[in-house]
């Protein structure tokens, strides 16, 4: 037992915990709770190592510990909302379906969110989560300041106005730094969204019109299962400017627009997806594919998604396509999404305008595993950066060399935490090199 008397999930429940997915069983039954960050103070300062858990969403062992996992879950306020400052500073344990609904009601909206939004703000920002749009950063640049709890117990805040470049190395920190405990975001004023959704684009429009297709809305997906030579869905989110729901075309580069609500599956009933058909809504009703209600405990499905230069999107996705008869067995559904450069040192979209391409894999480990170097030979040349929280199996050096201010978030690592008391195994191989 921990040293503090915290709930013990795992022994509570008499079976051992796993990530969203059920792919990986965490290699710890010791897992503690914190409600207050003098409780996150005495359990750092208690224990030699552990692992910060957020809302266990990602695909790898990024999260997991073999000897502590410490969650923050009733840390999961939203401690103030600055209207001046166009700020909300919420507790490290909330999830972003928490949070937009209650920034809705006082007039706020962030500026972008995930397709899924049960995952918690402090554990999307530290793997640099993203959503769509190609003028959006990932969520991480919403971020302007942090309060963390470093190796030693002490607490530490940093901002963006006044730490500069350490900032900028500890937003996108991969839990490798300390434990988050407050989070504050950058706000707007609220706003409403329309979505659209249309069907069967063929592969050559999308060749030809690809940066038209990404600027026709304020975020845009492409869904496909890289069959027939299309792309199954194209949703697009359109931001209503006045009163009147945004125009849509009848036609969009040869797709045709659906005449119902669609998933991303077209065969998998739309009951949990957001409203589409053009219906406006709040900005967190229509950002994710998914609806907040609906709150799926667990998943049947694995994922993978690799970033390569928008420069390069289009040869990327062509190259991916000649692979379709390796992917299409063990895949649901592939989703292609667009994102800003940032300034993040660690963040996929690090100085470079991004294109995501996304796998929603079959829950089938042994295949998926042989099909990822397939898909990793052939994105060489793109120069991608797989994303921290899913699947992957490029060379940990490889990895490295993709990150040009690796040398400096080691450092940085080193400052809050000398020992390694924050690191595991998926960080000492990818990240520390160890
Ligand atoms: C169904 C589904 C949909 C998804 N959709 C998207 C998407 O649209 N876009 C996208 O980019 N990603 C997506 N993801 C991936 C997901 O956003 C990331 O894996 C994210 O990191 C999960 O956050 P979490 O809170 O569950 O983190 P966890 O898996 O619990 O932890 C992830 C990392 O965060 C650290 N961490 C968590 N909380 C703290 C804290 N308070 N202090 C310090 N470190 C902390 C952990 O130590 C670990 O290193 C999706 C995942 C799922 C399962």
């Amino acid at each position: 037992m921990s040293a503090v008397p915290f709930a013990n999930w795992a022994i509570a429940e008499k079976q051992r915990l796993t990530n969203w997915a059920g792919n990986l069983t965490y290699s710890t039954d010791r897992v503690s709770e914190a409600e207050s960050v003098e409780r996150v103070r005495t359990f750092v300062r208690s224990q030699e190592k552990l692992k910060v858990l957020g809302t266990r969403h990602c695909f790898n062992n990024i999260a997991d510990s073999r000897y502590n996992l410490l969650s923050l879950k009733p840390m999961d306020e939203v401690v103030s909302i600055d209207e001046a400052a166009r700020t909300v500073t919420v507790g490290a344990g909330i999830s972003y379906g928490q949070l937009s609904p209650h920034l809705e009601r006082q007039g706020w909206a962030l500026h972008n969110l995930a397709s899924l939004p049960h995952i918690s703000v402090a554990g999307a920002c530290t793997t640099a989560t993203h959503g769509s749009g190609e003028l959006n950063g990932n969520l991480a640049t919403a971020v302007i300041g942090l309060e963390m709890v470093t190796a030693a117990g002490d607490v530490v805040t940093l901002s963006r106005a006044h730490d500069g470049d350490e900032f900028r190395g500890a937003v996108v920190g991969l839990g490798a730094l300390g434990a988050i405990t407050k989070v504050t975001l950058a706000i707007q004023p609220t706003y409403q969204v329309c979505q659209y959704v249309y069907e069967n684009l063929p592969l050559a429009q999308m060749k030809n019109h690809f940066n038209e297709i990404q600027a026709s809305g304020y975020s845009v997906s492409l869904f496909t299962d890289w069959q027939k030579q299309r792309l199954n869905e194209v949703w697009i989110k359109k931001r209503v400017v006045g009163k009147a729901p945004a125009a849509a075309p009848a036609e969009f580069f040869g797709a045709t627009p659906a005449t119902r609500n669609l998933h991303p599956i077209a065969e998998i009933s739309a009951e949990n997806c957001t409203e589409q058909m053009g219906v406006p809504g709040p900005w967190y009703d229509r950002l994710p594919h998914f609806k907040m209600g609906f709150t799926p405990s667990a998943g049947k499905e694995l994922q993978t998604e690799y970033f390569v230069p928008r420069s390069q999107a289009v040869d990327a996705i062509l190259a991916i396509e000649k692979l379709r008869d390796q992917v299409s067995p063990h895949l649901l559904i592939s989703e292609i999404r667009t994102i800003a450069a940032d300034e993040l040192w660690m963040s996929m979209a690090y100085q470079r305008p991004s294109v995501a391409l996304h796998f929603t894999w079959k829950p089938d480990w042994p295949s998926v595993q042989k099909v990822l170097p397939v898909i990793e030979r052939e994105l060489g040349p793109y120069q991608y950066r797989p994303h921290w929280g899913k699947l992957f199996t490029m060379a940990p050096a490889e990895l490295r060399s993709r990150y040009e201010r690796l040398p400096d978030f080691l450092a940085l690592a080193k400052k809050y935490d000398p020992k390694g008391k924050f690191r595991n195994e998926f960080l000492n191989r990818n990240v520390f090199g160890a």
